[in-house]
């Protein structure tokens, strides 16, 4: 499958595997044992120009879609989960930001995040509205040259890291309809913003996924994405596809890696009294085949969704709802799997394919859940509304 990437993501996305074998992946097991967020991996992500991966060329970024973040995200998965997810959904803000940007958030924003000087993340979750995050309760309203902010959002990944925050808000208009949403850039510094406390995750554990408290943070009136309200657009076109893309590379690359390390583990584990490995007992081999069989489909799948997302096919909506729902499945499954066929060196503390497990459980309760994404979907291939 690797041939039919095209070649400009393919040198992407070997600049993300030397970032990761060099800085991400030998940070890794510290990141998850001291729920560190992974700094060191952020930076040298910056450094290596991909922080700009999904900004406009026009603004210095890369300009890529659906299938560059899955190639890049994949990689980075493959050393370090939470690196990976800090890394998507900050290139899920920065798309989400992009999408209207004004020039003035291309050159506070857009800019610098190409530069690798400035790092965002998406701020959706509320615990009031829960999974349903195309509804938002924090309210805003207008103050003379600013939004004031008032709300508490919930596991904000990056939180109290990123220099900024694309945040969900109900429309200030008296007359928004229930769901209308605005979306707005907060700066981390600004009045009226602080963090809840830190983030211990069961997995995830460098993810910094923290509550976000706004109480009457002020915003200009320049941070203000598209126009008041018009939350379709920001839902369906842009959070959904980046979103779901980011997330399915990351579980991805969980699956992938729990199924490598069950292959090695096999193959090296020998019996004294026979001298046969795991690896030659036939019913282990049945699962081996079948937690392949597996990963591949849903790599297939999830490399589809993101090239008809990028083709703009008619297609796409349901591929890309589906395939973050197939990608849970199969993390899940095969983390689950990789757990008994490698035994009692599996399960010791801090072991790699214990936080693998721990990781991959996120993957069905991030939103949009696996079980909206179902609903989603069929309401889609049957021509219902999705809302
Ligand atoms: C590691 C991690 C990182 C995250 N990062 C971010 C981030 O960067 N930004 C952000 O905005 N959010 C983030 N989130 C939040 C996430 O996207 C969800 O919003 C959050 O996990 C929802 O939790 P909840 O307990 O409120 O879900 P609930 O809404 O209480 O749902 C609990 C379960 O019930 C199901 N359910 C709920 N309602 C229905 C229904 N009507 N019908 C059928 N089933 C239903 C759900 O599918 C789910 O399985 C993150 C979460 C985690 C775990």
């Amino acid at each position: 499958m690797d041939h039919a990437l095209p070649a400009r993501i393919r040198l992407l996305r070997e600049v993300a595997e030397a970032v990761t074998r060099e800085v991400i992946a030998p940070q890794a097991e510290r990141v998850d044992r001291d729920a560190a967020w992974p700094e060191q991996s952020l930076r040298a992500l910056g450094e290596a120009g991909l922080l700009g991966l999904t900004v406009p060329r026009h603004a210095g970024g890369e300009g890529e879609g659906l299938e560059g973040l899955l190639a890049v995200t994949e990689a980075i998965g493959r050393g370090c989960a939470s690196s990976a997810l800090c890394y998507a959904m900050h290139c899920v803000a920065a798309a989400v930001i992009a999408a209207k940007a004004t020039p003035y958030q291309r050159e506070r924003y857009l800019e610098p995040i190409a530069a690798g000087r400035h790092l965002t993340s998406l701020s959706l979750s509320e615990s009031g509205v829960g999974s349903h995050v195309y509804l938002s309760e924090t309210e805003l309203r207008r103050d003379g040259g600013d939004f004031v902010v008032d709300g508490l959002k919930q596991f904000v990944t990056s939180g109290g890291h990123a220099d900024s925050y694309v945040v969900s808000t109900m429309s200030s208009a008296t007359d928004a309809e229930p769901g209308e949403f605005s979306c707005l850039v907060v700066d981390a510094d600004a009045p009226g913003v602080s963090f809840l406390e830190p983030w211990q995750g069961m997995g995830m554990r460098g993810n910094s996924s923290r509550g976000l408290l706004l109480e009457g943070a002020r915003v200009p009136l320049e941070n203000l994405l598209g126009e008041e309200g018009d939350q379709v657009w920001y839902v369906f076109d842009i959070v959904v596809p980046y979103f779901l893309t980011a997330m399915s590379a990351t579980y991805l690359a969980v699956a992938r890696s729990a199924l490598e390390l069950t292959v090695h583990h096999v193959r090296e584990r020998h019996f004294s009294h026979t001298g046969s490995a795991l690896a030659d007992a036939p019913v282990l081999q049945d699962t081996v085949a079948d937690m392949w069989a597996r990963v591949e489909k849903t790599r297939h799948l999830v490399y589809h969704a993101a090239r008809l997302g990028d083709a703009g096919d008619v297609d796409a909506l349901p591929t890309i709802l589906m395939s973050k729902a197939d990608v849970a499945e199969t993390a899940v499954s095969v983390t689950n799997d990789a757990m008994t066929l490698c035994g009692g060196a599996a399960y010791r503390e801090n072991a790699q394919l214990a936080r693998l497990l721990r990781d991959a459980r996120a993957s069905h309760v991030m939103a949009p859940t696996t079980h909206t994404l179902r609903q989603w979907a069929a309401r889609s291939i049957l021509g219902r509304p999705l809302l």
